[in-house]
């Protein structure tokens, strides 16, 4: 099978000595994966690590004006650069290990997003650390960040998160994909980009990875959209009591569940849309939310919630 992988902020971390550790178990449950005879493209989250490399930047410039402020799409092609040399790095050694012959490759993504797309009114995407209170009303009133509570985990600074049109570097990732080699693309959900006449801009936004990872599947034609996370399925009543994990959902059962908010935003709830999305478009397309290390059971179909169209 042709799989999208979306690997989630679990499979990487917060810092580069724990990222480049945990890559290297990321790479052998991936690694598992193509062991199996499935093709995968690689696509992953960037919160914590381009909120990072934005702070460092901004509290430097702050101390030393030789030092600029770097805007924000050039953090999200930092961020895609570091991070693919790390899952780069990772897993080559995991398929040299195992002997496979495949090289492994960063395409630093720009993904088109339209410039009247309504998020640009209303910030929405949580980036980099978590805050107290405390600190989160000064950020606000210091730096006139957005900042929102984050699923019970402490504040963030929230940017606007266009939806993707169009991923720029697609035929480049689908001529190595046929290649047969492995492609990590549309990392942080690729450098939001609007078209200005001929040219394309960097905006300062956020693409949710999730979304982005359902635009590469469609465009590279998967059959799968698999979007790895920190729990091993999807649940409905989310840490109630009634809490119920799901095993197999239809689109339409799953589009209930939205409009019920079982999902929350930010987290759970672009994942299901990104699933329901990438089914409705593709009519033989599957997508998979699972845990980075239950993969393999996820495709076996022992875990994770599967998302299909079922009996419409
Ligand atoms: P990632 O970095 O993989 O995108 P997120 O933290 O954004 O991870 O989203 C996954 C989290 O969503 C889970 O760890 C869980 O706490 C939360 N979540 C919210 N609603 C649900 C739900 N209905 N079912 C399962 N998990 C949920
Ligand atoms: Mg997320």
């Amino acid at each position: 099978m042709k799989i999208v992988v979306a690997l989630g902020g679990n499979a990487l971390g917060n810092t580069p000595e724990e990222q480049k550790k945990l890559v290297k178990e990321t790479a052998v449950h991936l690694v598992d994966l193509i062991e199996k005879g499935h093709q995968l493209v690689i696509a992953h989250g960037n919160g914590p690590q381009v909120g990072m490399i934005n702070l460092a930047f901004q509290n430097q410039s702050l101390l030393d004006n030789s030092i600029p402020i770097i805007p924000f799409p050039e953090c999200g092609a930092m961020s895609q650069g570091y991070i693919g040399y790390h899952l780069q790095n990772a897993l080559g050694a995991e398929l040299e290990k195992r002997k496979i012959n495949k090289s492994v490759s960063t395409i630093i993504t720009q993904v088109l997003v339209d410039k009247d797309d309504p998020a640009f009114d209303s910030p929405s995407k949580p980036v980099g650390s978590f805050y107290s209170q405390e600190k989160a009303v000064k950020l606000k009133e210091e730096k006139g960040y957005q900042m929102i509570e984050d699923a019970g985990r402490g504040y963030r600074r929230v940017v606007p998160s266009p939806q993707p049109v169009d991923i720029v570097e697609k035929e480049i990732i689908t001529n190595l994909i046929e290649d047969q080699q492995l492609v990590i693309a549309c990392g942080g959900g690729g450098i939001p980009v609007i078209k200005e006449g001929r040219f394309l801009e960097g905006v300062s936004a956020v693409i949710d990875k999730d979304f982005a990872s359902e635009k590469l599947a469609e465009i590279v034609d998967a059959d799968l959209l698999v979007i790895l996370t920190a729990v091993d399925k999807v649940a409905i009543n989310f840490g109630e009591e009634d809490e119920k994990w799901l095993d197999q959902i239809n689109i339409q059962q799953a589009k209930k569940y939205i409009e019920e908010g079982h999902f929350a935003p930010g987290s759970m709830l672009p994942k299901v849309k990104a699933a329901v999305s990438f089914v409705e478009k593709k009519k033989s397309g599957k997508a998979l939310i699972t845990s980075l290390n239950k993969a393999q059971a996820g495709l076996e179909g022992k875990t994770g919630t599967l998302i299909s169209r079922g009996d419409e």
